[in-house]
């Protein structure tokens, strides 16, 4: 290919630009030239693939030093950057997916044709759909346990009551838009190239409103703090990401709504640590029962529970509660808890106590601790090498 263009300029972003400044751009000029968006634009598809190329490249850290120092001709014949011919990049379509995917997936179904409405891009007439939100949600590892319902409160559009979401004070003042005929986008010839923008006049709305509503300006929704309910299922881990289909934006003049996305972060726990659907937690046992063995009060999530010490416990000894970890998120077992122990030294002693330990010390003599034999015969070999 003669005269590629260089991969900072298609994204249109500085040498410098940060990793998340270099996806910002790409996912605003992916959308635009995307080919569901521009059927039959030759010049957009090219478009779109260069743009592909560009945040393949520098979107890896390793791809974008090799192309900082050596240009396209770090790409050239494949070496090293897997992929094998044609420079080794992917296709266009599957970078697209990767991004929009990992953002707008999961909830199966859902997927990236949310972002065009329902897929193949505006048509005549067919309304704008609102934006999808996304909210941050806190819970604590109870309330990610057993499940909850949470109200939230969000910023978002909502369909304007005084004109019913028309964006017409009359109600009969919205006329499509005579610059681009109502489709929203004007296309001028540049060359050899069509280059297909977005309506100045109706903002690629396809409609003009004559009238415009006082309360929303014509937009057809206003910005209100809106309450939502939100069921929560047992078993949510910090990344799970929910989807509450049209709690997102009202689209403009009527569209339909955008869906909210809720993130769940999982606070720290004060006793357990989570390990996917496993807890850890450790218990503090005395001195002399460890020695003696016997049972032990152990805290797991639906209160406490005990356990049998055997004689002779060593410290760090791991027991396992069978399915009294977590319960996983679509269902069947639980997790375990895994108990650790922790043997606690006594720290004051008083003069009889001291005593009667002594005593037992020598009772016992060196016979009994077999880690300390162990170690003093291993120590004992090295320094008679
Ligand atoms: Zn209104
Ligand atoms: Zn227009």
């Amino acid at each position: 290919m003669p005269d590629k263009r260089d991969y900072y300029e298609i994204l249109g972003v500085a040498k410098n630009a940060t990793a998340d400044e270099i996806k910002k751009a790409y996912r605003k000029l992916a959308m635009k030239f995307h080919p569901d968006k521009n059927p039959g634009d030759k010049a957009a598809e090219d478009k779109f693939k260069e743009l592909g190329e560009a945040y393949e490249a520098l979107s890896n850290e390793e791809k974008r030093a090799a192309y900082d120092r050596y240009g396209h001709a770090a790409f050239n014949g494949g070496s090293g950057m897997g992929g094998g011919g044609g420079g080794g990049f992917h296709d266009p379509m599957d970078i697209f997916r990767q991004m929009f995917g990992g953002a707008f997936g999961g909830g199966g179904g859902g997927g990236f044709e949310d972002i065009f409405g329902g897929g193949g891009g505006r048509r005549k007439g067919a309304k704008q759909r609102g934006s999808d939100l996304r909210y941050d949600l806190e819970l604590t590892l109870e309330e990610a346990a057993k499940g909850v319902e949470k109200e939230l409160l969000i910023e978002r559009e909502t369909t304007c009551e005084k004109c019913s979401g028309s964006g017409s004070k009359s109600g009969s003042g919205v006329k499509t838009c005579s610059t681009c005929g109502g489709r929203g986008v004007v296309t001028r010839s540049a060359g050899i190239f069509i280059q297909q923008s977005e309506c100045p006049t109706c903002h690629g709305t396809g409609e003009v409103i004559s009238d415009p509503c006082d309360a929303c300006g014509g937009d057809g929704c206003v910005t209100k703090e809106t309450s939502i309910k939100l069921r929560i299922p047992a078993g949510v881990d910090t990344g799970t990401r929910l989807r509450s289909s049209g709690n997102g934006d009202a689209g403009p003049r009527g569209g339909p709504a955008g869906d909210l996305y809720v993130f769940l972060h999982i606070k720290k726990h004060d006793v357990f640590e989570r390990d996917g659907d496993d807890l850890h937690c450790e218990v503090p046992i005395s001195f002399s029962k460890a020695a003696l063995g016997g049972e032990v009060k152990v805290p797991t999530l639906e209160g406490y529970t005990s356990i049998k010490i055997p004689v002779g416990t060593q410290p760090g000894t791991v027991f396992r509660l069978k399915e009294k970890g977590m319960p996983r998120l679509n269902g069947g077992r639980h997790g375990d808890l895994h108990v650790t122990v922790q043997v606690e030294i006594p720290t004051t002693l008083n003069k009889e106590q001291q005593e009667k330990l002594l005593a037992f010390a020598d009772s016992i003599g060196e016979k009994n601790s077999p880690m300390e034999e162990g170690f003093f015969a291993k120590a004992k070999r090295f320094f008679d090498l």
